[in-house]
């Protein structure tokens, strides 16, 4: 049974229930869905939680989903384990305060067990054990009474196993799994009745774990670690959370040993097989680098599928470490060639059977991945060069190990994973001091963190920010759209990341009021600051807004005067100046984001933005630099539709509305959620909870300075509007002003005029060059007219201050021309210039004949001059860097060459 249709028996299984009810099924979420605590969505219950934390009121009472998941810890068991995907789908039921265990219970096992004729698994109860957390009698009970199966059958595990909680106070319960025995080939033989507390690690590829319950029934009020909580009492309301793996199921159905051996899955690993003339089952070693092609491969393409961009933290560093892993499986099976342009199209077609838009989104999916792998051979072939030679280096100087130092500047510098590092000394029969390397990474990360810390204030733990949103019952009400003043009452205040009382005069102190019209950062757009009064005369300056969790908005403030405390009325004013700059920035990167899509194609997605007073920087996905053409018509474009003076105006509807409307960046919303869509007259639509100018003409003038590559893919341009955009404007006028004032010319002609400048600037320092030269020959005549006479050698030892290289020599051989013929004759010319200093002997061939050589003169003088050279009989040339002791290098000339000449 292929995936498709695993996926679609599950819904319509849960769906079409006519014992508890039926369930609604909802779309999978983006996998980027908005969550502090998460990087990914890693479970189906994810876009659920505001219905089980009583946050919001579930439209449903049921409901039912295959929900995308990725999974960044499971990383190093994919390929080893039969198991692990990066990416997987979760097939999952949900039940908000309906039905609970029994229903559970029944519908998985009646799935499970149902025969595949009649919409089922069709899975043999042989093979078939249930968990419970051991003490969950109630379950114990329903699972013998739904299966029939004796006591002995049901695992009895401990609470690291089968108690769920999400690791802070709130809910919690004990859990069910469904295991599946896949016999000896898979694992050691155990006996039921004795397992437990814990699954030995051993069993677990044999005993496979193929769905979860989760039975929420616990209200908990303290989380130490998974194993170790307080339960205070039960919840109001029980719900149902439950999770299968597709995939796995996926495998035991189609009879294959592991998850990446399944429809989806295999094609990739058939291709790389192809490309790499290795074969699959082969090599264990090798079998674990298909599987990692397999999965990374599909991760990284429903990764950009849903918008990540491979950058260096957070979810793009994710994404960059799977495409890279990829790649370098292919390289360690052999296949140098550019892999992924082979391998996404087979992954593409496979996913895109159910998620359709990886073929719409094709263009800038692939872009994106292609221009990564670019940049990941050119980081591999410098960092190589780099490993090569300080191996080299190790291996002259006799050394076995690498340096932790090494290591992590081919880390640091040249991107080089120290995997890469230890597999490829490895290969070269070297170590590398792992520790050392392990040393600065660690230094380096908390570095990285108390920056992070630093500037994000006490935003880390999010505990006092819950307790102030919990005491308030419901969400900050933002008003910001229609006002930029607005009555409100303090509800709560935080410092060092506690809850207050009150706050005095000079404390800084976050705020909290029950509706404000300050806007928090997000979406790009900067926060709004001001001042909040309060009906005691209070005053507050507000400095930065965040929603440091949903439905909060928290004023970052420092108490100018009077007493801060909750419950006071209060006054809150914005910065209007501010707030109009900022808004007519966002509303100016909408403009640009569509014009750049009409000049480049639907690919150039925004990738980031941020909009700040009367400047705004926007990324986009472009492969290579955007021409100059590109540019000056897209600002033209955007100032065009300034002058049209086309309203602007927020809607919130459906996301299916807002899809039919042509809405552009839907990316991680939440099924059901409505969205606030902003358009620009009929031309720019997109979703944004951002404010924004009355209509373009608001804008005034845009200017976009220039762009540049920010990473693999991605282009930056930077940005003015407004006032800020004509200042900028009016400063490169008055320097044009300037300037032609200057040259005397008109501006128009300025370039001509430069041009012509920068010529005749050239032509003169040639010019000057000859006059130069001519002056240094002329010193030649005076020069020979004075030689020394050393024995019968004529010898013109001498200093010239200035002259390069290229000029000694040339006064050299030039004053030998006019040394006396028949004699024998040595000329040595040391000169010093820029820090460097140039000796060169030149000698006839009398003196040659008399045992003299501007090769041993050279050799004799370069160590005073700090340096060595050498050359021929008649010319030798040296060089160093000590110009000290030039006299003593001429005056030793003088000694060698009558030495020689009287020897
Ligand atoms: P395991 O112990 O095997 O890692 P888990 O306890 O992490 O599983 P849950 O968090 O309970 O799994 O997730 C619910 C279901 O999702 C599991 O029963 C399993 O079928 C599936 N699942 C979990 N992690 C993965 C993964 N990395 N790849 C594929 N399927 C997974
Ligand atoms: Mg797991």
């Amino acid at each position: 049974m292929d995936t498709a249709e695993i996926r679609r028996r599950f819904v319509a299984h849960f769906e079409q229930n006519t014992t508890v009810g039926a369930h609604t099924p909802v779309p999978s979420a983006s996998l980027l869905l908005d969550d502090p605590n998460l990087l990914f969505v890693n479970a189906g219950m994810v876009p659920f939680k505001p219905y089980f934390l009583g946050q919001e009121t579930p439209p449903f009472p049921r409901a039912t989903s295959v929900q995308k998941c990725v999974r960044t810890p499971d990383i190093e068991d994919v390929g080893k384990t039969t198991r692990h995907g990066t990416f997987f789908e979760m097939c999952g039921n949900f039940s908000f305060g309906d039905y609970f265990k029994e229903g559970a219970i029944e519908l998985a096992w009646d799935l499970v067990t149902k025969p595949l004729a009649e919409g089922g698994w069709g899975l043999d109860e042989a093979h078939l054990y249930p968990s419970i957390l051991d003490g969950d009698d109630e379950a114990l009970a329903l699972w013998r009474k739904v299966t029939g199966l004796p006591e002995e059958r049901i695992l009895r595990l401990g609470r690291k196993e089968n108690y769920w909680s999400m690791g802070i106070p709130g809910p919690g319960g004990p859990c069910s799994e469904i295991l599946y025995d896949r016999g000896a080939a898979y694992g050691p033989d155990f006996d039921p009745a004795t397992l437990g507390p814990d699954m030995p690690v051993a069993l677990e590829d044999r005993l496979l774990e193929i769905w979860n319950l989760v039975f929420m029934q616990d209200e908990l009020s303290a989380v130490r670690s998974k194993e170790d909580f307080d339960i205070a009492g039960s919840l109001p309301k029980r719900n149902i959370d439950t999770g299968m793996g597709l995939e796995r199921v996926a495998f035991l159905l189609q009879d294959k040993a592991n998850m990446y051996e399944i429809d989806v899955m295999f094609p990739v690993i058939e291709k790389a097989e192809e490309l790499t003339g290795r074969r699959y089952g082969a090599s264990h070693e090798d079998d674990v680098r298909f599987r990692v092609v397999a999965d990374h491969v599909r991760s990284s393409l429903m990764l950009i599928g849903d918008g990540v961009t491979p950058g260096n933290e957070a979810r793009g560093y994710v994404l960059r470490r799977l495409l890279r892993r990829a790649v370098r499986s292919m390289r360690l099976l052999g296949y140098e060639d550019p892999a992924l342009p082979e391998l996404f199209p087979v992954s593409r077609d496979k996913m895109g059977e159910t998620y359709t838009s990886l073929h719409q989104d094709w263009e800038r999916i692939s872009t994106v991945a292609y221009a990564e792998e670019h940049a990941f051979r050119q980081t591999l072939r410098a960092g190589t060069t780099i490993f090569d030679q300080a191996t080299a280096e190790l291996k002259k100087s006799g050394g076995t190990q690498l340096t932790g130092d090494k290591a992590f500047a081919l880390h640091d510098t040249y991107g080089f994973p120290i995997d890469l590092t230890l597999e490829m000394a490895a290969e070269q029969g070297l170590a590398v001091d792992e520790a050392g390397f392990r040393r600065l990474m660690n230094e380096q990360r908390q570095r990285a963190k108390d920056d992070a810390k630093a500037k994000k204030g006490q935003h880390r733990d999010a505990s006092a920010y819950r307790q102030v949103a919990d005491s308030m019952g419901r969400a900050v009400e933002f008003t910001g759209y229609d006002v930029v003043t607005d009555e409100g009452s303090v509800r709560g205040l935080v410092a060092a990341g506690g809850v207050v009382s009150s706050a005095g005069p000079g404390d800084d102190v976050e705020i909290v009021l029950d509706r404000t019209p300050f806007y928090a950062e997000g979406g790009g757009q900067l926060a709004d600051q001001g001042v909040i009064e309060l009906e005691n005369g209070a005053r507050l300056e507000v400095r930065d807004v965040q929603s440091p969790v949903t439905g909060l908005i928290v004023h970052h403030a420092t108490v100018l005067s009077g007493e801060v405390t909750a419950g006071l009325g209060a006054h809150a004013v914005v910065d209007v100046e501010r707030r109009r700059a900022i808004s007519r920035a966002h509303t100016a990167t909408h403009m640009v984001h569509k014009a750049f899509r009409e000049a480049l194609g639907e690919t150039a997605t925004q990738a980031g933005s941020e909009n700040a007073p009367g400047r705004f920087r926007f990324d986009f996905s472009a492969v290579g630099a955007v021409p100059a053409s590109v540019m000056s018509d897209v600002e033209a474009r955007v100032n065009e539709v300034v002058l049209d003076d086309l309203a602007v105006h927020a809607e919130v509807m459906s996301q299916a509305e807002a899809v039919k409307s042509g809405a552009m960046a839907l990316f991680g919303e939440k099924y059901g959620d409505r969205v606030r869509v902003v358009s620009v007259g009929d031309w720019a639509r997109e979703l944004c909870g951002g404010t924004h100018a009355g209509s373009s003409g608001k804008l005034g003038v845009i200017k976009l300075l220039g762009e540049s590559s920010i990473g693999s893919g991605v282009r930056r341009v930077e940005a003015l509007v407004g006032s800020d955009a004509y200042r900028f404007l009016a400063r490169e006028h008055v320097l044009v002003a300037q300037l032609s004032d200057t040259l005397k010319v008109r501006p128009e002609q300025l370039p001509e005029r430069v041009n012509d400048l920068v010529e005749k600037l050239r032509t003169a320092e040639k010019e000057i060059e000859k006059v130069r030269v001519a002056q240094l020959l002329a010193a030649g005549g005076e020069l020979a007219a004075g030689a020394a006479k050393v024995g019968p050698v004529n010898l013109v030892a001498h200093r010239a201050d200035g002259a390069g290289g290229g000029d000694v020599r040339t006064l050299a051989l030039d004053v030998r021309g006019r040394l006396p013929q028949g004699e024998p004759g040595v000329v040595v010319v040391i000169g010093a210039a820029d820090g460097k200093v140039a000796v060169v002997a030149a000698i006839n061939d009398e003196a040659q004949a008399r045992g003299l050589s501007a090769n041993d003169l050279v050799r004799a003088v370069g160590p005073l001059v700090g340096g060595k050279g050498g050359g021929k009989a008649d010319v030798a040339q040296g060089g160093g860097t000590d110009a000290s002791r030039i006299d003593e290098a001429l005056a030793l000339v003088t000694t060698e060459v009558g030495r020689v000449a009287a020897g």
